[in-house]
Parts: C-alpha cells; structure tokens; sequence
C-alpha cells in the first residue's frame, strides 16, 4: 500500500485545498449524503492511505471498464490516479504477459488483507478453460486473488448476478462472483453496464469511511438502487394520468409520453438512472425514447420481452408492487426483479392483463 495518505498525495500533485473540498462535494452528492458531511469526507479522505485496488475482468464485455473511464464525477483520473492505486487492470494496465502477472502477484503479497479487488464479468465453471488468463482460469483467478481482499466489488450485471454470459441456455455455466466467494463482503454494483458515477462512488465510499456502504437485499448499494427507475422518472406524470405512447414514432413518443406499453421495465427496476443519467448527466434510456430494459436486475435477459408491455400493478409500486407481463407471457417471468420469496408471492397474488384491457384503460383515462 502506499506509504502517504490521500491527503498528502493531493497536495504533492497540486491540488488546492479550495479543489480538494469540491472534489469531496463531489463525492458526498455521488453517494447521496447530506453536504452537512462533506467537512468529515475531507477529514476521513485527507487521512486515509490509498488503498491498493486489483481489477480483474473476467466473462465480459469491457462495458463496465468502458463506462467507468466515461465517469465524470469525480472524473475517473482523479479516481485512479489520485484517490486509489490501481495495481492490476486487465484494459487498462500498460504492463502484459509475465509483468502484468507479477504486479498482481506482488500487489497482492504487498497489500494482503487489505486491497479492493474489483470484478466484472462472471465466471465460467463447465469448463475453465472457456476463459483463462496467462493460463490461469477465472475461478483459480478469483479464488487467489479474493483471499487476499478486503471487500470486492461486483462491478456489473455479469459479475453480480451471471448477466449475459448466463442467459439461458447458459452454455459455459456462467455464475457470478457471490457463488463463488463467500467469506468476503461483497458489493454488487449492477447495470449492463454500470452507471460509472455509481461505480466511483462506491469505491469513494470505502475509502472515505473504510467499510460498506448500507446494501438492499440484492447486495447493491441502497444509496443508489433503493428506488425504482419509475419512481424518478420524469414520465410519470403521463403514466399516472395514462397517456402512452402505442409506437415508437406515434404522437405520444414525440410528446414524450410513458414508454410503458412499449416494454419499459422502469417500474421493477432498481437504479438511479433517472436521477444520475449518463454521459456527463446528459441524458437517459427514456429520456432518449426508449424504455428501460431492466439491464440492474438478475436474468434481465431471460424474462419478459424488452418490448413487452408490464401489466399494470396491482395496487403499489416500487418494491412491493406485483407485475405481470401482458400478452399472454408467463407470470413467473413477470416479475423477474424482486427476489425469490417476493417473486413467489407476485406470483400468488398476481393480476394479469391482457394488452386489450391495458389499451382500454389508457383509453378511458
Ligand atoms: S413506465 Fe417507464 S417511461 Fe413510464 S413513467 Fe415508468 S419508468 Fe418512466
């Protein structure tokens, strides 16, 4: 680990104290805290060492490396280059072959106990040899480096929950890292990819107060994943008075109506999309004409056609409320956000449409 806290780092490279508050600013809106506690973000942050961080990739896309080099707040330079010492980066390491090996070897021996492994993409158990690196196997990977950790963050739908890699028929066995790793605390951030503020601020997060941040019952930060994308949309005022658009180029899609009967899975998922956006806070998928595809949840992609309408719900929304599919799709696919146990209940206590009845009500309201 290096010897010289975060503060010290900070001012060696110049940065005044004037942009040193702004950063941690920064840092509390990322995390939802109160600006009440930026003084004590300074004063944990300034005295913290930085902590080693080892990333490794796994079954993935280089969506998640690619979202979070896109962060803007704070900007990832800060990030790496200011806030943690990234000893091992599968992308974005300059170091390969043997080298690259050493650096986690030796990262991992220096920092024992105490780095930050970062995972994303899920792990293959049919066969190891369906993804290596240096001829070493995800799981042989995974289990050297994560004995070592502190915390690891699940980086991404495919290293929280299997993502696409375990898509039916799920043909290398794909799991994620909490299947395998379960002496460690673990914090999924899921997305396909992940809000890259989200990812930042997690990591922020550990630095700033050295341990977790509080999680819901999927293991992702409540901060940021504790209410739906529906209950922040700015939509939902055309949703709760039933004004929708019926295609993607009809007078309602260019009034910016609700995206709800063309799939939009906002209500049964979980992120701040709505709130954070993406690209410098620019914009969002709905924001954009297109219904959120729940990327955030498990088995996002097995369940439940991204242009697939939700049955209305059936009296409450967000956590508790109890969607099915319309059209005739499988309840059980319905209500593929919430987790086992409220799935079952959705299930028993579901109200099913058809799209016919979900039309007639948009008419009549
Ligand atoms: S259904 Fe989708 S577009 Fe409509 S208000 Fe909810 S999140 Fe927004």
């Amino acid at each position: 680990m290096p010897k010289n806290t975060l503060g010290e780092h900070l001012r060696q490279q110049g940065m005044s104290r004037r942009s040193f508050l702004k950063f941690c600013s920064l840092l509390a809106s990322g995390m939802a805290l109160s600006p009440a506690l930026v003084p004590r973000i300074a004063q944990a942050l300034e005295a913290t060492r930085r902590p080693s961080v080892i990333w490794l990739s796994f079954q993935e896309c280089t969506g998640c490396t690619e979202s979070l080099t896109r962060s803007h707040t704070p900007t990832v330079e800060g990030l790496i280059f200011d806030a943690i010492s990234l000893d091992y980066h599968h992308t974005l390491q300059a170091a390969s072959g043997h080298a690259a090996e050493a650096a986690r070897e030796e990262a991992m021996k220096e920092n024992f106990g105490q780095y930050i492994l970062v995972v994303d993409g899920s792990i293959p158990l049919d066969n190891p040899g369906f993804s290596t690196i240096a001829g070493i196997s995800n799981l042989d990977m995974l289990k050297e480096t994560a004995k070592g950790a502190a915390a690891i963050v699940a980086v991404g739908t495919c290293a929280a929950f299997g993502g696409l890699p375990k898509a039916n028929p799920n043909p290398t066995g794909a799991v994620p890292v909490s299947d395998i790793i379960t002496d460690k605390p673990i914090i999924n951030v899921s997305g396909c990819p992940p809000i890259p503020v989200v990812i930042t601020g997690v990591l922020a997060h550990i630095l700033t107060f050295g341990g977790l941040p509080e999680l819901d019952d999927l293991g992702r930060p409540a901060a940021f994943y504790g209410q739906s994308i529906h209950d922040r949309c700015y939509r939902r005022p055309f949703y709760e008075k039933g004004l929708f658009a019926e295609t993607f180029d009809d007078e309602g899609a260019k009034k910016g109506w609700c995206l709800y009967k063309l799939g939009c899975k906002g209500p049964v998922t979980f992120n701040a999309c709505a709130t954070t956006k993406w690209n410098e806070g620019t914009s969002f998928p709905i924001e954009s004409g297109h219904g959120c595809i729940g990327c955030s949840e498990p088995d996002f992609w097995d369940f439940g056609g991204f242009y697939e309408a939700l049955s209305r719900p059936t009296g409450q929304t967000g956590k508790n409320a109890v969607y099915g599919v319309a059209a005739g799709t499988a309840v059980g696919a319905a209500v593929w956000a919430m987790n086992r146990a409220k799935k079952e209940e959705a299930v028993r206590g579901h109200e099913k449409l058809t799209m016919d009845e979900l039309n007639r009500e948009g008419e009549e309201s």
